[in-house]
Order: C-alpha cells, then structure tokens, then sequence
C-alpha cells in the first residue's frame, strides 16, 4: 500500500474505501474496481484491475496524481474535447466555486449559466496549488 496524499478537495486524511467485482471480461476474467477515498468529504478516485491488489494500487496512484497549475480559460482552452476540473462564477453571486464541467472542443457547456475562469489540464489539484 503506497502513502496517500490528502485530500485534494478538502485537505482530509484518505483511505482505501472498497472493492468490488467489476467486469468480466472475454479472455482476462473477473476485473475489481477499488476506491480510495477521503475520510471527511465524498472526494474519491477509482481504478479497475483483474487482481485485486493491482486494482487497490491503481486507485491509490490516481488518487495520488496531482497537477502544477490552473490555466485561465483566457489564456489558453484545452486541446481535446473531456471533462475538466474547473474554477466557475455564477453570474448572479460573484464567488467562484469548483465544479465539472464539459468542454465540447470549443467552450464549456454543462454550466452555461455560469462562467469558467480557468481549468486544469487533469482532474485532480493539489489543495496548495489553487491560484489566489
Ligand atoms: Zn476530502
């Protein structure tokens, strides 16, 4: 079992969560999806493997993966069409949150009521690592 990082969302201490049967695939086998997960929040990440304590250690590493920095939208948009973790501001209330969201190649759809301000080239960030 590798070290877990803390949560990226709310800074809590992580654990392994659960494991399951996942699918059974022609000519593999039974697949196991595992989730390593925040104690405090509903931040997890999950991972599926045939065995289940490669399954355990691929969950642990995604939730381990973090990245460097937020780019504002004005800036620079991403290069391929996924959903991306994302600084947004209602129009109405002017305080940005976090949220999912779509982009479609050529703009973020999921929230069209609100503004993205900028987004990360991965879907998870290091708590530290937000911009001011
Ligand atoms: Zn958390």
């Amino acid at each position: 079992m590798s070290e877990l990082k803390p949560c990226p969302y709310c800074g809590g201490d992580a654990k392994r969560k659960s494991i399951g049967k996942y699918r059974v695939i022609k000519g593999r086998g039974q697949s196991y999806l595992a989730t390593v997960g925040c104690r405090s929040c509903n931040g997890k990440a999950t991972s599926a493997a045939f065995d289940r304590e490669t399954a355990w250690e691929y969950a642990e590493e995604t939730w381990n993966r973090r990245v460097l920095s937020w780019v504002p939208v004005s800036e620079r948009l991403p290069e391929k069409k996924d959903i991306y973790f994302v600084i947004a501001q209602s129009r109405e209330k002017k305080s940005p949150f976090k949220t999912l969201a779509d982009y479609d190649g050529k703009s973020f759809v999921k929230y069209a009521w609100c503004e993205v301000i900028s987004w990360l080239d991965d879907h998870t960030f290091d708590k530290q690592e937000e911009p001011e």
